[in-house]
């Protein structure tokens, strides 16, 4: 069933339900075959995409639904609920935004369409680099203008789906940093990666403790079009920031998602492992971490929907869009701790799925954003305290 024959009514919850449904196709033995081998979901991906899940956010004017980003958030929660990874796709869901926002209209006429019908795969996020990490106004990739066309020479790293992208969303430098305010002088470029491959772009994949596509990018003078920069140049920065919000209240819902796979795997081993003649969830010691990761993930959650809800009235969410994202990225990783600890030595054997989905949560604390890049924010934007960088 696509999304487009869902019954009316409770979109979200028929959704929730139809996106449970699609992901009973992909139990745990197809995750941990593609664990085991580091390769990507291409069917999942595949799934998701033709009954239309990646394109809800995308207008229906473009062949998308057009449905609020809480939509989007149940679909992620609900395929990191089923024990699946949002994370080889989620990023289209928000990059995207930055096309919509900031592209003419002649781009989003171009890509849009094609992205909603599954024909081009906008997966691959170019921002972060080795030398700059968190500090993004310090990246070095830089675009110079010859004529109709830009001149990219630079390198990426943790560009994550790159090997499985048709486009990419890239952040580079037009003007030096020490020649404009330190926020000016970045923009952003739709790359076509099939033309740029074949021009000066080399993609490394970098193995990491999950399954996750993720890769370093260089750029030995890729050249691309002047219509492929998006917005205004200089902008760019701004651009990316306007998307960080919704990237964050998805991530959170996918974190959210996490914590309730954690909580339901361990509240129903703890009920049916014996030992010393009873359940292990006879025991207060075993209940009480279950119980407190539960307590932690409804607060999460909660935070969660007022930032979706904030986001969607247009208004300034960028408080509880980080405190959301922190807030339940902890939940899904106490509920991991929890869920580890009831299955005693069976969390780490492969076919319980409980040391995977421990590898892939433990990731949210540091990506997209850190946990200090979150408290720093709070403390500084929401309780005026001094800068601190
Ligand atoms: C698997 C994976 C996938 C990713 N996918 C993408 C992607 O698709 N596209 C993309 O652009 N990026 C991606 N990233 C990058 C990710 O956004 C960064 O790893 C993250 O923002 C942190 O940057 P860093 O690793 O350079 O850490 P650093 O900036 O080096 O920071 C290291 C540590 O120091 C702390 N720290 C740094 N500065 C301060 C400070 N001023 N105060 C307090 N603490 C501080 C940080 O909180 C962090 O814990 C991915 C990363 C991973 C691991």
């Amino acid at each position: 069933m696509t999304i487009k024959d869902l019954p009316q009514g409770d979109e979200i919850a028929h959704i929730r339900d139809s996106v449970r449904k699609l992901c009973a196709d992909f139990p745990g033995e197809y995750w941990r075959r593609l664990d085991r081998d580091n390769a990507y979901p291409s069917e999942f991906v595949k799934a998701l995409s033709d009954a239309g899940y990646l394109s809800v956010l995308i207008p229906e004017e473009f062949g998308g639904s057009g449905l609020p980003l809480s939509a989007a958030a149940a679909i992620l929660e609900e395929v990191h609920r089923a024990g699946a990874n949002g994370g080889a796709c989620h990023a289209q869901m928000y990059i995207m935004g930055a096309l919509l926002r900031h592209g003419s209209a002649a781009q989003k006429a171009k890509y849009l369409p094609a992205i909603a019908a599954g024909e081009l795969r906008l997966q691959a996020f170019g921002v972060t680099e080795p030398t700059s990490g968190t500090d993004t106004t310090s990246i070095k990739t830089f675009a110079r203008r010859e004529g109709d066309r830009y001149v990219i020479n630079g390198q990426k790293v943790w560009t994550s789906r790159a090997e499985h992208s048709d486009l990419m969303l890239l952040l580079a430098r037009t003007t030096a940093k020490e020649q404009a305010k330190k926020t000016d002088g970045m923009s952003v470029f739709m790359v076509d990666m099939r033309e740029a491959r074949k021009g000066g772009m080399t993609i490394k994949p970098i193995r990491t403790m999950m399954n996750h596509s993720t890769t370093e990018v260089f750029f030995d003078n890729v050249m691309v079009p002047a219509g492929n920069l998006i917005g205004e140049e200089g902008k760019g920065f701004r651009y990316i920031l306007s998307g960080m919000n919704a990237e964050r209240i998805l991530i959170a819902a996918e974190c959210i998602g996490d914590a309730k796979w954690f909580i339901e795997k361990a509240s129903a081993y703890a009920g049916q492992r014996n030992v010393f003649g009873r359940p292990i969830g006879q025991n207060q010691g075993v209940q009480f971490p279950i119980a407190r990761a539960y307590a932690q993930m409804r607060a999460a959650e909660l935070m969660v929907h007022q930032a979706a809800a904030l986001f969607e009235a247009g208004q300034d969410c960028g408080e509880q869009a980080n405190m959301a994202k922190m807030l339940a990225a902890e939940a899904s990783w106490a509920a991991a701790e929890a869920c580890v600890q009831t299955h005693g030595g069976f969390a780490f054997a492969e076919e319980y799925d409980v040391e995977r989905k421990f590898r892939e949560t433990r990731l949210y604390q540091v990506a997209p954003i850190s946990t200090n890049l979150v408290l720093s924010y709070v403390a500084e934007h929401v309780l005026g305290m001094p800068r601190s960088y």
